[in-house]
Order: structure tokens, then sequence, then C-alpha cells
């Protein structure tokens, strides 16, 4: 078996491929980038769809942007008293052949060699394959041998390791020896097996490496020291020095973080060019008697901060586009509905979107209480409307007899006629594609304003050059009176104290939710898990005097609605649930949330389950639940979340943690595009450069029209975000 080298690729110079490239991308020609991937040498239609089914890889382009996740290095030869059997990386040893022998029969065969380098032994096992190995493998001969060590009952062994003659190893010209390593997914590995996603790659390098054009202007390169797409590209996959990959990755990053910048400059330019946003000049009858009146409290300095700012932005003429960040528990559905009656001031009508069902409702119902007696009419719509609401609401709505419609995606997916939108509202947008959606209402001839709400803190200075165009305040204080929830950490022993704990908590008067993971490949497991924690609870923790409701995302409608209505007037005490609860739910008088398995649960999750309680005046605790063995990762989280109530902070040391792929991909971001290789906070001195570089471009050029700019007309597009968007909703 020989070791997987893509010898004709490392030969291949650079240089002589360059004058090959197209200079221009487009041309009228087809791209390289846009190549189908079943062409590519060993791929063929059924591996294609299956490409694109696990990694959304279509073309050839997407698959050479498919980076290694991390480069182990082949140039090290380890001596096997040296390696760390318990270890988990790869090592790359030389040994012996001492002997040969076969276990099993039928399906449980296996083959094992066993080789010696003198500082040590090891045992090499095939469990497929075996016909195949066994001729290749001679007893009394060397080897290069490169696996994942393990031990078996105490001795070193290897499972499936990479082995090949050390003649033949040594012919072959010494490299650096650093090898991509890719993620995959199960099916795919189990389809294309250990080093075939490095085969595919070198086939489609082969197909293409000709004809890569550049994307970034000569220019922008020297300025800011950038290798060509054609190097970089290379030493991405194959590196051929740590230098020559540190220069490809920085390029790579560059053009990732200019592609976003592109468009979020662009964007911003178009939006302040037009002048064509609302007016709210008044601040009138409603707003100023709701203030003097209604107001259930003084508003925290900075509530005030942020309505003046939202004032501002409203009678500029241009159309406000402004991201409220502000930590769980802040207030910003106060500063939702202020924002929303300087719209009614002025003649105009305001809708607030939430990502939720239970969500929507609780607004509704918020949002109707302090209104009352005022003279502003509010409907609600959501994806569970009946036939009468929904009338009442879509009719309300077009007449203009309604001026506030709360409610979910419905929002949009119905299409609702409004008579004079004003103002939209987005809250908790951290679920993908809901930035996504608020464009398309920015696409209106005359476009309302927009304010999103978001407790989900990302740096600010990411904020403003990541999340789109868009303005930034900030809510960086709590309501007066508010005590930090304390969180802690129990392993499963420990179960009997906490539920001691919950009893007194609910003796007091208090209320308790208990969540468990919901696990979104299947709704039925999430079910079973939830029934079964419902079931231990009601048989360890018998209360028949207390009340429990269930609440998960199976149920239908009414019935959640109704749960969540006795918990929150207090007929039940306790409230077991999946994380349908996990944004915005509002019971001052719960103190207390025990996450169960919350090592399964991700940094911002926590945070966000965490501010469920502590919305009272009482002292609150948060419950983290895990089994005793965790993760290194798992266990850096619930620290974290022992140790600091800061959103912010929290929100950094996720980013940190988890990278820039999971970033991109994440729901919780709420960004519109994939970032593969640049982690923006870890980043943000290259970030910096390509704002700048973004910034003189489109200065000189702003629609890209000129030659040269053709490359980045194309990155510009990548980046755009908008390839899910359904423009045919717009209209
Ligand atoms: P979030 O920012 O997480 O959406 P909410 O708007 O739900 O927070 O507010 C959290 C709780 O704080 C609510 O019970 C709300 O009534 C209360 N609240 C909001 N603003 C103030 C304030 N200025 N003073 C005291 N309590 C407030
Ligand atoms: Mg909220």
């Amino acid at each position: 078996m020989s070791m997987h080298r893509p010898t004709d690729i490392s030969t291949a110079d650079p240089a002589a491929a360059a004058p090959l490239a197209q200079k221009d991308g487009t041309a009228g020609q087809r791209s390289w980038y846009d190549d189908d991937i079943k062409y590519v040498a060993g791929v063929g239609e059924m591996r294609a769809r299956l490409l694109f089914k696990e990694l959304g890889i279509a073309t050839v382009g997407e698959l050479l942007y498919c980076f290694p996740f991390r480069y182990i290095d082949r140039s090290r030869i380890y001596r096997i008293v040296e390696i760390d059997a318990s270890g988990s990386s790869l090592v790359q040893f030389r040994g012996r052949v001492t002997g040969v022998a076969y276990a099993g029969t039928g399906r449980k065969r296996r083959f094992s060699a066993f080789v010696s380098d003198g500082t040590g032994q090891a045992e090499l096992v095939w469990f497929q394959g075996i016909k195949w190995i066994e001729k290749r493998i001679e007893v009394g001969r060397e080897y290069l041998i490169f696996g994942r060590p393990s031990s078996f009952r105490n001795e070193l062994s290897l499972v499936h390791p990479e082995i090949e003659t050390v003649e033949k190893a040594l012919s072959r010209r010494i490299e650096s020896g650093l090898q991509g390593i890719y993620s995959s997914t199960e099916r795919l590995s189990s389809v294309l097996g250990a080093k075939g996603f490095h085969t595919i790659v070198c086939n489609a390098w082969r197909l293409a490496h000709t004809r890569i054009a550049e994307t970034l202007p000569d220019g922008m390169r020297r300025r800011y020291g950038l290798v060509s797409l054609h190097d970089a590209l290379y030493n991405i996959h194959f590196p051929q020095s740590s230098e020559a990959l540190r220069q490809a990755q920085y390029r790579l990053k560059f053009e990732e973080l200019l592609g976003v910048q592109l468009n979020v400059l662009a964007r911003r330019a178009t939006r302040l060019s037009k002048n064509n946003g609302f007016l709210f000049p008044h601040v009138g009858e409603v707003f100023n008697t709701f203030y003097r009146e209604k107001l259930p409290f003084p508003l925290t300095e900075a509530q005030k901060r942020v309505v003046r700012e939202i004032r501002q932005d409203t009678v500029t003429g241009y159309q406000m586009n402004r991201l409220l960040q502000g930590d769980v528990g802040s207030g910003k559905t106060l500063v939702a509905l202020l924002s929303m009656l300087l719209a009614v001031d002025n003649g105009f009508q305001a809708c607030m979107m939430a990502p939720t069902e239970i969500l929507a409702r609780q607004h509704y119902a918020t949002l109707t209480r302090l209104l009352e007696g005022l003279p502003v009419r509010v409907a609600i719509l959501t994806g569970a409307s009946k036939a009468r609401e929904r009338k009442s609401a879509l009719g309300g709505i077009a007449s203009g007899d309604v001026q506030l419609l709360v409610g979910t995606h419905a929002l949009i997916e119905d299409r609702v006629q409004f008579r004079n939108l004003g103002l939209v509202v987005i809250d908790e947008q951290h679920r993908f594609g809901v930035e996504q959606r608020a464009r398309m209402w920015t696409k209106n001839e005359q476009p309302p304003h927009v304010l999103v709400m978001t407790a989900t803190p990302i740096p600010r200075t990411l904020a403003m050059t990541l999340y789109g165009d868009l303005d930034v305040s900030v809510i960086d204080e709590l309501p007066p009176g508010r005590r930090p929830v304390q969180t802690v950490h129990y392993t499963d022993a420990m179960r009997l104290r906490v539920w001691g704990f919950l009893r007194k908590q609910i003796a007091q008067g208090r209320q308790v939710y208990i969540v468990y993971p919901l696990i979104e490949e299947s709704e039925a497991m999430d079910y079973k898990n939830l029934q079964e924690g419902y079931e231990a609870i009601s048989r360890d923790f018998p209360l028949p005097e207390y009340v429990t409701e269930v609440v998960h995302g199976r149920m239908k409608p009414q019935d959640k609605e109704e749960a969540m209505r006795r918990f929150k007037s207090g007929e039940a005490q306790l409230l077991v649930a999946t994380s349908v609860i996990e944004v915005g739910v509002d019971v001052p008088n719960a103190t207390v949330m025990v996450i169960e398995s919350a090592e399964r649960f991700g940094l911002s999750q926590l945070h966000q389950l965490r501010g469920r309680v502590g919305r009272g005046a009482q002292q609150s605790y948060c419950i983290l639940m895990s089994g005793e063995k965790l993760s290194k990762e798992s266990r850096a989280r619930l620290d974290a979340m022992c140790e600091t109530n800061d959103g912010f902070r929290l929100a950094e040391l996720d980013l940190k943690l988890r990278g820039a792929g999971d970033l991109a991909g994440t729901q919780q971001s709420g960004m519109a595009f994939d970032l593969k290789i640049a982690n923006p906070t870890l980043d943000v001195q290259i970030l910096e450069r390509t704002r700048d570089a973004a910034g003189e471009v489109l200065a000189a050029d702003p629609t890209l029209a000129a030659a040269e700019h053709a490359g980045l007309r194309q990155l510009k597009k990548r980046y755009s975000g908008e390839k899910s968007i359904d423009f045919s909703m717009i209209s």
C-alpha cells in the first residue's frame, strides 16, 4: 500500500502554470470555479451527489475552497518507545516486521503484523482488505508506518495504518512533510475511505490549476503582500513549507474577508445614497402618554440612550438599519415598544417579529397589557393563528385600523399587506436567515426602518464589520436590583441534593425550569429524552402538592400556550421543557434553571437559558447537570458559565472555542455567509485591512465595472449571502 502523495502535483511548478491562467475570470468563459465536480477523476455522478448532500460541494471551486482544518507533520519519525498510545495525534515511525498472525473467522477475521524498531514493538491490525495487505507485507523487511496509535491489552497497536517500504519512502522527494487533514462526515468517509478526500482534492487541482484566475488586482496584492490565488490554493492543500502555508492562509483569509466587506460597504453606500427613509419627526400623544402614565418603571440610562439613538436615526431621511444588542433581561422589549410608538405617532404601522410562537404570544400579551387604555390597536399573526385571528389581523393591517402587528415568520411568509409599514422590529435575531429576511423589506421602494434585537452578543467591532450594513446600539446595563445568577455545575451524583434544593425554592413560592437538550435530527428522540426525564422527576421528586407542566416542540401550539400560561400565572411551579423556551420567555418569579445534559448545549444557548431566571429581585440559580466524563471543550464551556454572567465575554470565548468554521455555519451567528478560513475574532487585523481595501476600491469603482475588477466582482457575488433568498416573495 503506498502512502498517498500527489507526486506529479508537487512537481508542477506554479510559476510555469501561471501564464496559462486566464487574466479575467469572466470574459464570457466558464470559470474553473464552476466546473461540475462530477468530472473530477474519482468522483462521478454518485459521489458528486454525496459530496453535495454531505458538504454542499457541487463545483471544483467549492471543493478547492474546502480547506484542511489542520495539518500533521509527516517529516517527523518517532521511535516506538516515544509513542504515546493514549495520545490522539497521528504518528509516523519505522519498524521491521518480525511476524504476522491471523485470528478469527469470517467477518471477524483479522490480520496482524508485528513490528519492532529496537526501542519497542507494535502490532498493526487489519480487519478489511486482508488479501491485499498480506501480499505486501514481508517478514524481515523495514517499513514506514503512519497511523493513529492506540493501546490494546497494554500493547501499542495501530488499526489500518498506512504503510510503505522504507526504500520507497526514501526515494520520494522530501517535502515539507505537512499534510492536510480534512473534515468529513461519517457517510462520506465510509464511501471515500480515509484518504479519499485527499485524492479527490489532488485530482481537482490537476483538472483546474492551469485555469485558476486571480481574483485580486495586482496593486492590491503588492500593497498587502498577498501571494497569487494559484499559489495560495496549492499551498493550502499541499504545503511546500510552513512559511508557504502561512502565506497561503493569509491570502485566503484576506480574500474571504474582502468578499464580505465588499458586500457590507456596497450595501451601506446604496442605502445612504437613496435618502428615502420615512421621517418620524414627532414625539406625539401616544408616546408621551405612555411614557408619563403607563411606563411600569423608570428606564435605565442605557435604554434611554438607545431610544435617543433610534429617534435620531428616524429623522435623518435615511432608512434606519440598527442592531440592538443587550444581554438577556436588559429590557429590549420596552425599547422596541417605545420605537414602535414613535412610528404610530407619525402615522405609521409597525410590526415585531419573534422567532417562536411562544415568544410572539408573550410579546402580544405584554404589549396589549402595557398599552391598555391607549388608542393603539395590536394584533397577532402566527403560523398557528386560526382563521378568525388571521382574518382580523390581515384586515386590520390592510385597512390601517391595526397599528402594531406582532408575529412569527408568518409575517413574511403570508405576504402581509400593510397599509403603511414604517418600522420592523426583529426580536432575538440569532437564528439564521433573519437578517436576510429583514433585507427583503429593504428592497421595497420605500423601505421601513429596521431594528434588529439580539441577546447573543458579538463583539462590537465585529458586529459592525460583519453583520452586514448595520449600526449598533448596546444596552450595557441591567435594570436596577438584579442580582447576578449563581451558577453551579453538578454531576448526576448530586441529583438528590439538587431535588432537595428545588423543593426548598418551591416551598418559598419560587418557580423552576428544567430543560432537556433538543435533539435536532430526531424529534422523536428529543421527545423520548424529555419524557424519560419527566418520568424520572415524577418518580424521584414526588411533589403531589405542586403542578408540573411539560412543553416541547411536538405539542400543538394551543397546548404549548396553555402550559406556558399556567406556568406564567403561577398555577404551575415546575416547567419541564426542551430548549423551545430558550429565547425570550419572561417569568420573573422563576428562580431556578436546571439544565440537563448541559454539555450538549452551546455556550450562547446556555447563557440564553440562564437568562430565563434572575429577572426579578430574588436571588436566582442556574444548575448545570452533566455526566462525569466530559470533553475538554465541554468542560471549558461549563467552567466559563460558572465563572461569569457577562454575555459579551462568553460570546468571545465561544468564538474562540468553536473557531471560524463553526461560527459561520452556526444557527446562532445570524451571518448570511459562510466563512471557511478566517476567524473574525482572531483575524481582526486582516479584517481591518480588508475594510480599508474594500473602501478604496469601491470609492474608485462603485460597481466594480473595470476589467481589472472582474475577479472582485465574482468574489463579491460569492459572499453576497443572497443565494438562499427567494426574490419572488418581494414585490
Ligand atoms: P430582554 O432584553 O431579554 O428582551 P425583557 O425586555 O424581556 O429583556 O425585560 C426583562 C425584564 O425586565 C422584564 O420583566 C421587564 O419588564 C423588566 N424591565 C425592563 N426594563 C426595566 C427597567 N428599566 N427597570 C426595571 N425592570 C425592567
Ligand atoms: Mg427579549
